[in-house]
């Protein structure tokens, strides 16, 4: 399942296909020292796993370029291929100058116009990062942050609006800034010489609503495919919530390539969970499907005990546990619904709607679990097993159901 987008421009990011009609792209960035070769390469490899299809990793030392061709080196012998995609600041046109292994083995680079040098090294430094992309034939993101903002850029066009009759305010001189500054640094690269098949633009801001706003610019003068994500969205449930309300709005209207959703993870928390939270958006809006859904009830006063929740709980883990491998031997697994619900309420009803689906005793109800195949009641499991009987039973749909793949 996938939806065509809006940018009829297409980027290939070594095998990775960006815009053009191609599905949306899932990508994620490291937070580990990129000159610790070990941890990075844990870490590429566990957001990789978890489906990340892009990975971006900071490029910010002469250690950490040093780094690059390593990491890819060894990602590639445990046979993990997913594209590296270098972040350069400030020397990025010297790292990659001086470390050609790194200009090589990195499959794209994310360049951040605002960051690329002060005054008269800026237009020298940047046409340097796109003469090494050209040479090296990579693809650029040109990656504009509210954070990091041209302060050049930002002036003018306040003292320009300044003297207009009716300035406008300063948040919408600002978000015009940033829309300038993607514009303007890829026309700059199409004239030094970069195909415009080899630019991505971002624009990203922490705000919602500005989000919204500059996209939907963006999106309306431009056909460059387009990198989206809410920079600096925050941790836990806010970062989640930020990072969807301001992409559910855009990917809706057919604006968004790829896309990043910059969660602060908890101290020793799990990087991972900004690749799931990004499969998620895309799934739950029906864009792709990457893993089976549980659709599972909220729990009330109906349901005294955690029960249901720790079922809920299991099948999800369980499912996304077996992808990989059902990924591998069948097809369409992936678009697969699973109901578990905690009462008979609203339980056979769900059920029926999902693939499968299993309704747990509530209060009062008898201690039996009746599971819905396709619609129609198939068996009605209780006792201590129901868990182990139901995940059998998941198990036993999915071979029965969807077709083997052919082996080579
Ligand atoms: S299905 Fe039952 S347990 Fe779940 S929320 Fe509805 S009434 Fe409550």
């Amino acid at each position: 399942m996938s939806i065509s987008r809006r940018s009829s421009v297409q980027v290939a990011i070594a095998g990775v296909r960006v815009g053009g009609g191609a599905p949306i792209v899932v990508q994620s960035m490291t937070n580990t020292d990129t000159a610790d070769i070990e941890g990075t390469v844990r870490q590429v490899q566990a957001l990789a796993r978890a489906g990340s299809e892009l990975v971006r990793v900071t490029v910010n030392s002469a250690e950490a370029a040093a780094a690059v061709a390593p990491i890819r080196e060894r990602l590639d012998r445990s046979g993990i291929r997913v594209p590296l995609i270098g972040d350069f600041h400030f020397n990025g046109h010297k790292l990659l100058r001086e470390h050609p292994d790194c200009a090589a083995a990195l499959a794209k680079y994310r360049i951040n116009p605002g960051n690329v040098g002060r005054g008269s090294k800026r237009d020298p430094q940047f046409a340097e990062m796109i003469e090494t992309a050209c040479r090296y034939d990579k693809p650029v993101r040109i990656g504009v942050n509210w954070g990091s903002l041209d302060p050049e850029l930002l002036t003018r066009l306040m003292d320009e609006n300044s003297a207009l009759p009716q300035p406008r305010d300063a948040q919408q001189v600002t978000r015009s800034a940033v829309v300038l500054s993607a514009l303007g640094s890829a026309e700059r690269a199409v004239e030094l010489g970069l195909a415009k098949e080899r630019i991505i633009l971002s624009a990203k801001v922490s705000g919602v609503q500005d989000l919204i706003a500059i996209y939907r610019d963006l999106a309306a003068r431009c056909d460059y495919p387009l990198h989206l994500g809410l920079t600096e969205a925050g941790m836990g449930s806010k970062g989640i919530v930020g990072s969807t309300a301001a992409m559910a709005v855009l990917l809706q209207e057919g604006i968004g390539d790829t896309i990043r959703v910059s969660l602060t993870p908890d101290p020793g928390g799990d990087r991972t969970q900004e690749v799931i939270v990004a499969q998620e958006i895309l799934q739950t809006m029906g864009l792709r499907a990457f893993t089976p859904m549980v659709v599972a009830c909220p729990g009330c006063g109906r349901t005294t005990s955690t029960v249901f929740q720790e079922l809920a709980q299991q099948i999800q883990s369980h499912l996304r546990a077996r992808m990989p491998q059902w990924a591998r031997e069948y097809t369409g697994v992936e678009d697969m619904t699973v109901a578990v619900m905690g009462c008979v309420v609203n339980g056979p009803g769900e059920s029926k709607h999902a693939n499968i689906g299993i309704s747990l005793p509530g209060t009062g109800e008898r201690a039996v679990a009746p599971v819905y195949e396709d619609g129609a009641k198939t068996v009605t499991l209780k006792g201590e097993r129901i868990a182990a009987d139901f995940q059998e039973i998941v198990e036993q749909y999915v071979a029965r159901t969807y077709a083997r793949r052919m082996t080579p």
